[in-house]
């Protein structure tokens, strides 16, 4: 869910609040805020941290900061919601219940700001917006008896249509961002409705009280959320932490900060004096209507005294009473009438022509008679609603004592029109009233004389504390602070009160404060307007240098260094060029170093992975750095040996004699422990049968530090195999020399020493055979030798198998009639003649022939077969002997090899013979092989191309 939306309009909103409070505190003189007005200021400075932190929250989502900030704005915005559920304006109560509540709360809904990324994710603010739209919604429908006619009175007859609108466009919205809609047009209908009931309500509830922070409330969240569709995709791609952003809100706040401290410092001083000068007037106007009024008394009863002295001094009749009571009407206009009055109160004489009448009891008479004196009284006329005063003078018989009293009625048109000037021209109110706290006069005629009892209002009740004869105070009642002045009327029961409302006394300093509220309001947005441009224009070199600075990061070389007129960014895009220049030659000298590094790289390779011998490169570390194709082919497993491998467990692996492996081993231990790495040794490798001689050599670095160990592997099986056949070869040759050279000696000397003619033929005989077999023996191993080196002299000519297999067959004839054999030939005249050498091919089939004779214990079956098999001639020599077992056919053709199962019929042996045989064929370019069974027999074919045939042979030494 996103945040910042909510962080950015509630931190405004709370900043706003906070500069109001500083800068207009009047407006909040309801008493909504009754609670905040004390410590006004201080909660103004509260409000505008919570703002600015929240602001700056949405900036740099440091942790505590907007733990901090979010509980703070929180709880200033829960402040504000009893004040109005107090005077039952419970929408907002309600709104900034959920408001804050969700504001204090966010930290813990969201705690990664990552969340806000999800392109789906709801947005926070228009969640409770939402929310508080419904709830809203929901308190008019249910308890609209409960709401304050105040806030609601113009919408009064349309409750219940606000009440469902707010509800049901607010919960759609509130769930909608759980649920996105799906259709654009939807999500926007949903938001304008939202945001236009919003709009609405604060048109028809605080505009119309002049509510204004219902005003910023309703209107600044109703627009945002009518706004939120087309601001979204904006929002989204906010950076907060670019240059540009922070710039325009340092510069903001750089603007603000002082702006609203220095505003608030000039404005409350303002002010403070306008308050201080509304009060003196309030105190002079009271105190100049008081001694006006006492004036125009005194004058009264002055002239009450004047005219009672002359009835006096001349003891004047009831006749001459009333002419000259009668002559003063016109000099005093103000004079209802003038009378005078016996010691018992019966009227004398009269100056106007109403009816006689006793005055006896009445204040003013009973007063000038308690007092011997003069007296004073006042009275509401007969209409009711007029103030009339009596002045008593004492009329006196010639011994100066009480013989009655002149009474003078004065109506009070002049206190009237007194207090009504007054009022008119202070917007206030005028009012006199008597000792006890009674209403006597008013500005407004209605009240005069009403005698409501106003001592309960604190400037009566400090001018009837009578500390003071004057004096001005400042107090509040249900139409806001009031100033008020007050003062006695000097000689009378009375005093003067002149009330007038503090925002009327201050509206010229108040209207001086919103002046420089809007002004400051302007510069803020000025401020934010010239900063983002300022900031744009700071930070587009840079977002330009960014951006080729990753162009050359991409190896572009091409790079357009951005203008600007900034010292500062003109010195970093000269460097950023000169570096970008150097690392674009850099990087070409290095891509060029990097090639030749390469290719000579490939081409140690090639020869590395053309030569026979494989190279184990290992590093210091163990691990195997390099190593050729060759070196994996000759050790098993393969995949254990490659690059960046571990050497030792790999060398633990390998399948040879543990003492082999231990030599490999130590060496790798003394390079990994610094010792001077060297040493040889062989693997005979056991599964492959391979023997693998290794060399190592510490390899040195320019320093002649130890860098690593390289391994040289060469496969020496044949030299192996070689050395270890001469010594066989020799080994057998003494063996197969000595006995029948042994045997001739001994035959010899037998012959030395015998008489007998017959015996002694029988040695020489003997001597004879022995040495044709030595003979015989030495021409197999010249064969075999020539054959081998292929020096042997081959004579080709043309061949009839049939003769040559039947002087085979004549020469061997009494040996297989020893033996008993039966013998048989077949397919001699199928074949073909071959071209082939006949002493090389008679030797072949002889061989074969004889071992037939040899391994089948007599009397047994040997068959000799000869056919034309695809372009070559195949003979097959079967027999049903002792055969072959199965182990020994694979090595059967090999030098000196014979099979096990031989020993015990035939003891006289080479293992020459077929090696011979598998030579010549060979030779031929034919093929040899046997198929046998142990214990059934044998047979062995071979092959000989025919002239003409695939497998031609020609002869190296005839060259053709
Ligand atoms: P030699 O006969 O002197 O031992 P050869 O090279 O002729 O040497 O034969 C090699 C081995 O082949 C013999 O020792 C024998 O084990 C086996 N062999 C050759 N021919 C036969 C056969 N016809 N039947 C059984 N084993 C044979």
């Amino acid at each position: 869910m996103r945040v910042t939306t909510l962080q950015w309009a509630v931190g405004m909103f709370s900043a706003l609040l906070g500069a109001m409070m500083l800068i207009v505190p009047h407006r909040f003189e309801a008493s909504t805020y009754a609670a905040l007005q004390p410590h006004l200021l201080w909660w103004g400075v509260a409000f505008l941290l919570a703002g600015g932190g929240l602001l700056a929250a949405a900036l740099s989502p440091l942790g505590w900061l907007v733990l901090c900030t979010h509980l703070a704005a929180g709880m200033v915005l829960l402040v504000l919601a009893p004040g109005f559920a107090s005077q039952g304006a419970w929408a907002r109560a309600t709104n900034y219940v959920v408001l804050g509540l969700g504001t204090a709360c966010v930290p813990l809904i969201a705690r990664r700001r990552e969340t806000e990324t999800v392109e789906s994710g709801g947005d926070l603010l228009a969640l409770l917006v939402g929310l508080g739209a419904a709830l809203t919604g929901l308190v008019i429908m249910a308890m609209p008896g409960q709401l304050s006619g105040r806030f609601y009175g113009l919408i009064r007859p349309h409750l219940p249509l606000y009440g469902g609108a707010l509800m049901v466009t607010g919960l759609a919205l509130a769930v909608g961002q759980f649920r996105p809609p799906s259709s654009p047009i939807i999500k926007w209908t949903l938001y304008l409705a939202v945001g236009s009931t919003l709009l609405a309500f604060a048109g028809n509830t605080a505009v119309a009280v002049g509510d204004w922070t219902g005003i910023a409330y309703y209107g600044g969240f109703g627009a945002l959320v009518a706004m939120t569709p087309w601001l979204d995709p904006v929002l989204r791609h906010i950076n907060s932490s670019s240059l540009r952003i922070r710039l325009a809100l340092a510069l903001i706040v750089a603007v603000a900060a002082p702006l609203i401290a220095a505003v608030t410092i000039v404005t409350d001083r303002d002010e403070q004096s306008a308050t201080g000068q509304a009060l003196t007037l309030q105190k002079t106007i009271a105190g100049t209507l008081a001694d006006d009024i006492s004036r125009y008394l005194s004058f009264h009863q002055a002239a009450a005294s004047g005219i009672a002295k002359a009835i006096n001094q001349v003891q004047m009749t009831a006749a001459q009473q009333a002419t000259l009571l009668r002559s003063l009407g016109e000099e005093y206009p103000n004079v209802l009438s003038f009378a005078t009055y016996d010691d018992h109160g019966h009227t004398i004489a009269r100056g106007d022509s109403s009816p006689r009448e006793s005055i006896g009891g009445s204040p003013v008479f009973e007063e000038s008679l308690r007092n011997d004196g003069p007296s004073q009284a006042f009275q509401v006329s007969p209409g009711g609603n007029r103030l009339q005063f009596e002045f008593g003078a004492p009329l006196r018989r010639p011994d100066n004592s009480w013989a009655g009293v002149l009474v003078v009625s004065v109506e009070s048109v002049r206190v009237a029109t007194e207090l009504q000037r007054v009022g008119s021209l202070t917007r206030g109110k005028a009012y006199v009233v008597d000792i006890e706290g009674r209403l006597v006069a008013h500005q407004d005629s209605a009240l005069t004389g009403s005698f409501q009892d106003v001592s309960g209002s604190p400037p009566v009740a400090a001018l009837l504390s009578g500390q003071n004869a004057d004096g001005v105070l400042r107090y509040a009642n249900h139409n806001g602070p009031q100033l008020a002045g007050f003062a006695r009327v000097a000689g009378t029961v009375l005093g003067v009160v002149v009330e007038r409302p503090l925002a009327v006394a201050l509206a010229g300093a108040h209207t001086g404060r919103e002046i420089a509220f809007t002004i400051l309001l302007l510069m803020i947005v000025g401020a934010a307007v010239g900063g983002s441009f300022a900031a744009g224009a700071l930070a587009r070199p840079l977002e330009a240098l960014a951006r080729e600075a990753k162009r050359v990061g991409e190896d572009d070389a091409t790079v357009a260094l951005p203008e600007s007129s900034i010292a500062e960014v003109k010195d970093l895009a000269r460097t950023f060029g000169e570096m970008g220049s150097r690392l674009t030659a850099r990087t070409q000298e290095r891509e060029r170093a990097y090639g030749a590094l390469r290719e000579r790289e490939a081409r140690i390779r090639s020869i590395m992975d053309s030569t026979s011998d494989g190279f184990i490169f290992v590093g210091r570390d163990g691990r195997v750095k390099s190593v050729n194709q060759r070196a994996t082919e000759l050790l098993p497993s393969g995949a254990a040996w490659a690059a960046g491998a571990d050497f030792a467990p790999a060398v633990a692996d390998i399948d040879v004699r543990p003492p082999e492996r231990e030599a490999l081993a130590a060496t790798l231990r003394s390079l990994l422990e610094d010792r001077d790495p060297a040493g040889k040794g062989d693997l005979e490798v056991r599964g492959s049968g391979r023997v693998l001689h290794w060399d190592a050599q510490s390899a040195k670095d320019e320093s002649g530090g130890t860098v690593g160990l390289t391994i040289t592997l060469h496969d020496v099986t044949e030299e192996r195999e070689v050395s270890r056949m001469k010594s066989d070869f020799v080994s057998f040759v003494t063996h197969q020399l000595r006995t029948p050279l042994a045997g001739i000696k001994w035959l010899l000397e037998l012959a030395a020493e015998t008489q007998d003619p017959g015996e002694l033929q029988a040695y020489i005989q003997d001597a004879r055979d022995a040495n044709e077999r030595l003979v015989n023996l030495v021409n197999d191993l010249l064969d075999i030798s020539r054959l081998e080196s292929g020096r042997l002299a081959v004579s080709l000519q043309e061949l009839n198998l049939g003769a040559m297999t039947e002087s085979v067959l004549e020469e061997l004839g009494p040996l297989i009639k020893e033996k008993g054999h039966r013998f048989s030939v077949s397919g001699v005249e199928r074949v073909p003649p071959v071209v082939a050498d006949p002493q090389l091919l008679r030797q072949v089939v002889m061989n074969l022939v004889s071992n037939a004779i040899k391994y089948t214990p007599q009397p047994g079956e040997i068959v000799l077969e000869m056919r034309r098999e695809n372009g070559s001639v195949q003979w097959a020599i079967q027999d049903n002997g002792i055969g072959v077992p199965k182990d020994a056919q694979p090595r059967l053709f090999e030098k000196f090899y014979r099979a096990d199962n031989v020993h015990k019929i035939e003891t006289e042996g080479t293992g020459l013979g077929l090696y011979l045989v598998r030579l010549i064929v060979e030779r031929f370019g034919g093929r040899i092989w046997c198929e046998s069974e142990e214990g059934k027999g044998s047979i062995f074919l071979f092959t000989v191309p025919l002239p003409g045939g695939k497998d031609t042979w020609t002869n190296p030494a005839s060259g053709s």
